[in-house]
């Protein structure tokens, strides 16, 4: 680790109540976050109300009703927003916007991606305010095929939203090829 660098353990849902405890514990004196350690709601509440590691929550949260169920159960310090999880830019949108308004940290990814997810990733990151954006990825830098031109690239750690018109991307058709369906 250097300097400034920031420390999060994510189980991806993986541990069970018990072993989630004694992590925590074993971890006390650590600075580091907790995300989603266990699978269920419940049992990450459980294990948040126990310890007072700064606290993600990223599979339990699909929907706003559930964000809201969270938020008043003052279950997480960071949302993990990932836009496919949510239903898109709109819906991962208005949970950003709901964070934003009750002061919870973001995350803000997706499941996976290349290119055209990276772009719209850095667009939503780079109209949240500064100081809730935990932490984005770049997908686009884990994969070998590149399937738009203009996409944002990670330069020192940072990535900056395009300022072309749409997602600021030009799709290369030639990777993608033809359409699977039209609507
Ligand atoms: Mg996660």
């Amino acid at each position: 680790m250097e300097k400034g660098d920031v420390l999060v353990a994510d189980a991806n849902t993986g541990w069970l109540m018990k072993d989630a405890a004694r992590v925590v514990r074993g971890v006390r004196d650590l600075d580091v976050f907790i995300e989603q350690p266990c699978d269920t709601y419940e049992e990450c509440l459980s294990i948040r109300r126990r310890t007072d590691h700064p606290f993600v929550l990223d599979e339990s949260i699909y929907n706003i009703p559930e964000l809201i169920r969270a938020v008043n159960d003052q279950a997480m310090d960071v949302i993990n927003i990932k836009i496919s999880k949510l239903g898109g830019i709109t819906k991962a949108r208005e949970v950003r916007d709901i964070c934003v308004a009750m002061g919870i940290a973001m995350t803000i990814e997706d499941t996976w991606g290349g290119d055209i997810i990276t772009a719209a990733i850095s667009h939503l990151a780079h109209s949240t305010p500064s100081e809730l954006l935990f932490t984005s990825t770049d997908f686009n830098s884990y994969v070998t095929v590149s399937t738009a031109e203009g996409a944002p690239k990670r330069v020192n750690g940072r990535m900056a939203a395009s300022h072309e018109p749409g997602l600021g991307i030009r799709p290369r058709m030639d990777v993608l090829g033809a359409a699977l369906f039209k609507i």
